[in-house]
This record gives C-alpha cells, sequence and structure tokens, in this order.
C-alpha cells in the first residue's frame, strides 16, 4: 500500500504525517521522522479517522429559502452572490460613522487554521471594518 507525506489536518500545529492508503481510503496514519517540526511525532488525535472524508459530507452549495422545507442546490457563483450580499447588509447596518467601522460582523477563527490563515482572517475582518475577532484558541 502506498505511503504518502503530509500534514494533519487536525489542528494548527502542523505536524508531519506519513499516510498509508488503500483504494483511495486513509487506513493508518504515523508522523513522518523527516519532518522539522514534529520529528516522527503525533499526538492521539491524528488517528486515521479525522482525515477520512465524511460520506454525507455536504460539497455543493445549498440554500433554502425562508419558509421551505428543502434545501435546493445552488451553483457557487449564486452562493457567493448571496453571501456577498448578506455580508454588505450586515456591515451597512451595523456601520458605526464616527468610528468607521462596523458593529454587524465578528469574525470567529478555528483552532485548526495555521497562522497564515490567522493573518488573512485578521486582514479579512479589518478589511470588511469589524473590530470584532477572536479565535479558538482563546475559547
Ligand atoms: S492534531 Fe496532533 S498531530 Fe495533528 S497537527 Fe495537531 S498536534 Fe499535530
Amino acid at each position: 500500500m502506498p505511503t504518502i507525506p503530509g500534514i494533519c489536518r487536525f489542528c494548527s500545529g502542523g505536524c508531519g504525517a506519513l499516510f498509508t492508503v488503500n483504494k483511495n481510503e486513509i487506513v493508518a496514519v504515523r508522523g513522518d521522522p523527516a519532518h522539522p517540526v514534529s520529528q516522527g511525532a503525533l499526538c492521539p488525535k491524528a488517528g486515521p479517522d479525522c482525515h477520512r472524508g465524511q460520506p454525507g459530507r455536504v460539497t455543493r452549495p445549498l440554500w433554502r429559502p425562508a419558509g421551505a422545507g428543502e434545501w435546493r442546490e445552488i451553483t457557487w457563483r449564486q452562493a457567493i452572490a448571496r453571501l456577498a450580499a448578506r455580508l454588505k447588509e450586515a456591515r451597512d447596518a451595523g456601520w458605526v460613522h464616527d468610528d468607521a467601522r462596523t458593529d454587524g460582523i465578528a469574525v470567529f477563527g478555528s483552532a485548526a487554521i495555521t497562522n497564515e490563515e490567522s493573518y488573512l482572517l485578521a486582514k479579512f475582518s479589518r478589511l470588511l471594518g469589524s473590530p470584532y475577532i477572536e479565535h479558538q484558541a482563546r475559547v
């Protein structure tokens, strides 16, 4: 069975992992001794289960109109346009003119994102005019 080097995706530690794959499925994970940071170590959270795809995972954007019981599949273009419009609405509704900021948006990061992604999240928050940014690591 092939072994593929990669990065554990469970948290922002970014430990180096060697994934053993059988029929496109991860069947084993072990630490990569050549990785400069983790040097072959993995914590107990990094088992193969957390790296497997989930069969019921949603892979296409879905939209449920107000009052409707069923979700409808929409295109990525439609989903992004809706998100952008709602984001602008929330930003404008909470805009504080004197401070040039919005109280309508808060940004919440994840313990699974890297330093670089956290940096981009902070930039995104400031771009929107929101000073409200938090990270799960502090919770
Ligand atoms: S979950 Fe454990 S092994 Fe995976 S990146 Fe985080 S600390 Fe490393």
